[in-house]
């Protein structure tokens, strides 16, 4: 084969069929969100990081990395800043769920048995799963029994000694990471061009009540966009992060796939 991308689209379609009709080849699917990331940061962050993420871990584990899913499911206050703020721009939950269902089923008519949805924005999580679980049945019905499908979401592959050098001065939970020290720190190892840190804001964690109102009362959300300051990022924060969770995929996906 000429080349070695391992990216599935960049192939010509008998390369692709050669390589995955036995089922032995894994397919990683990133899943993002077009979602507004603060001042400092574009709107495909959750993309451009399950992506990078997806391509390391293909390298390592001999695997393809299909198209990114580049809309999400909607942004939730507490977890995103909201899905009221501008550029933000999500499915519907029906939605989310038709178009992963209909991606997994896709590849499983092509042979692939091995499947990894790499997420990125933590309100796809359990689309996700519905979207999997639905595919399945179907494949069943069509006599398909054989489908092994991992979903994960990379920052839970950061242990507690990656956390202790990241967050020195104690970490504020993941929820409240939107657009903060995480993803800013990766994006600057990965993106530097597409992150301009001076005009990031300086604010304290955001709180909220154990509670949710409809509609969304917006003055809850910080009014940068971002949950926590991403002031703390730094290139060698970032590569910390792409190395303990670069490490933790891979090992999870020899580990379920051999
Ligand atoms: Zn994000
Ligand atoms: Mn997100």
């Amino acid at each position: 084969m000429k080349g070695s991308t391992v990216f599935a689209a960049e192939l010509p379609w008998p390369d692709y069929h050669a390589t995955v009709k036995d089922g032995r080849t894994p397919i990683l699917i990133p899943v993002g969100s077009m979602e507004q990331h603060g001042h400092h940061m574009p709107l495909h962050v959750d993309v451009l990081l399950p992506t990078e993420f997806a391509r390391r871990v293909a390298v390592e584990i001999g695997a393809l990395v299909a198209p990114p899913v580049t809309y999400g499911y909607k942004s939730h206050q507490k977890s995103g800043g909201g899905n009221h703020l501008p550029g933000t721009t999500s499915l519907d939950g029906a939605t989310m769920v038709a178009v992963l269902k209909d991606v997994v089923k896709e590849f499983a008519r092509h042979g692939v048995r091995k499947l990894c949805l790499v997420n990125g924005h933590f309100e796809n999580s359990w689309f996700i799963t519905e979207g999997i679980d639905l595919a399945l049945r179907e494949l069943r019905w069509d006599g398909i029994a054989d489908l092994k499908v991992v979903v994960l979401s990379y920052w839970d592959f950061v242990d507690r000694e990656a956390i202790a050098r990241l967050y020195p001065d104690g970490f504020p939970g993941w929820e409240v990471e939107h657009g903060g020290v995480l993803e800013t720190s990766l994006m600057l190892a990965l993106h530097p061009d597409l992150v301009q840190l001076d005009r990031a804001v300086d604010h304290p964690p955001a709180t909220f009540p154990p509670y949710d109102v409809y509609p969304v009362r917006p003055e809850r959300t910080p009014p940068s966009g971002t949950l926590s300051s991403p002031k703390a990022a730094t290139v060698e924060k970032g590569h910390i992060l792409l190395e303990v969770c670069t490490r933790g995929i891979v090992a999870a996906l020899r580990a379920e796939f051999g």
